[in-house]
């Protein structure tokens, strides 16, 4: 099995850094700090912190976002669906639907578009005076129509689609699972749920985010794991290890000019003062060339 060692693109310190997206146009990398509502953009430089960070600061947290078609950008977060507006240092956001309005202590987690412009974004589960409250996973149509594709997930979290948009992976982060979906590109719909791999690595090691490359594997970040698996959907086998000097990885995508760089975000939050003392980097922005191409994020919209 390959082994790399990523490096520090941007010490962040991000309490959850997420969601990150390569922005073709911009050669920009752009990611959110989930519980701070932070939108940054990241346009990486040669070496290491020397990377040039910016942020906006949005009204509530932000699990994700995606690009639109005429250049917006549309958010998932803990008020539902919205597009986020950069406004000076603000990122103002204009609803478009909450699927879990009636559900307060859940937030909106990982997402990302499909070829055909829709929006998919998952939820977390909340427990509240002892009741849990389920998350779900959602299809949001550039029509601004919201349909419930699956109905009782706990952390939903890394999503990828195949090149040729009939199969979707899926992660819901307690379940140790990499699970496939057939997908209907036409109709927007999964079917035929079955485990391609599973991340069974102890307590407070979680399958987390993750993308796909050319070649059709999945790298998939480890919650607590400090690394990134590159794992063969059709054996489930790893094939490479990315280690990455942060504890809490949380997710991953391709980028650069070439789509060779594979960006990777982490997180701080719930670490203690002696893991941080350990893993001063965690809550960084970190990079490394696995010598294989990722493809373009598709955007939001008809
Ligand atoms: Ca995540």
């Amino acid at each position: 099995m390959k082994t790399f060692e990523a490096r520090l693109l941007y010490d962040a310190r991000a309490t959850l850094g997420e969601g990150p997206v390569w922005n073709d146009a911009e050669q920009a990398l752009y990611w959110v700090d989930i519980q701070p509502g932070l939108l940054h953009r990241l346009v990486p430089g040669a070496g290491v912190q020397v990377a040039a960070d910016r942020n906006w600061q949005a009204p509530m947290p932000i699990g994700c976002f995606a690009f639109t078609r005429d250049g917006q950008i549309l958010a998932a977060g803990s008020d539902g669906y919205g597009y986020l507006k950069p406004e000076g240092d603000q990122a103002v956001f204009q609803s478009v639907c909450d699927p879990e309005a009636d559900k307060p202590y859940n937030r909106f987690n990982d997402g990302k578009c499909d070829a055909q412009g829709r929006f998919l974004a998952g939820s977390m589960a909340s427990r509240h005076d002892g009741v849990r409250t389920p998350g779900g996973f959602y299809s949001l149509d550039p029509s601004g129509t919201c349909r419930t594709l699956l109905d009782d997930v706990s952390t939903s979290n890394g999503l990828a689609f195949t090149a040729d948009g009939r199969t979707l992976y899926y992660i819901d982060s307690p379940t140790n699972e990499v699970a496939a979906f057939d997908y209907d590109p036409e109709n927007g719909t999964i079917a035929n749920r079955r485990v391609v791999a599973r991340v069974d690595e102890g307590p407070g090691k979680t399958p987390d985010g993750m993308t796909i490359d050319i070649e059709g594997n999945l790298w998939v970040a480890v919650w607590g794991g400090s690394h990134i698996w590159c794992i063969d959907p059709a054996t489930g086998d790893r094939l490479a290890e990315i280690r990455v000097p942060a504890i809490r990885t949380t997710s991953c995508c391709f980028g650069g000019p070439d789509y060779k760089t594979l960006f990777i975000t982490s997180a701080r939050v719930g670490l203690s003062d002696e893991e941080l003392a350990k893993s001063p980097l965690s809550g960084g922005v970190f990079a490394v060339e696995p010598g294989v191409a990722g493809l373009p994020f598709p955007r939001f919209g008809a």
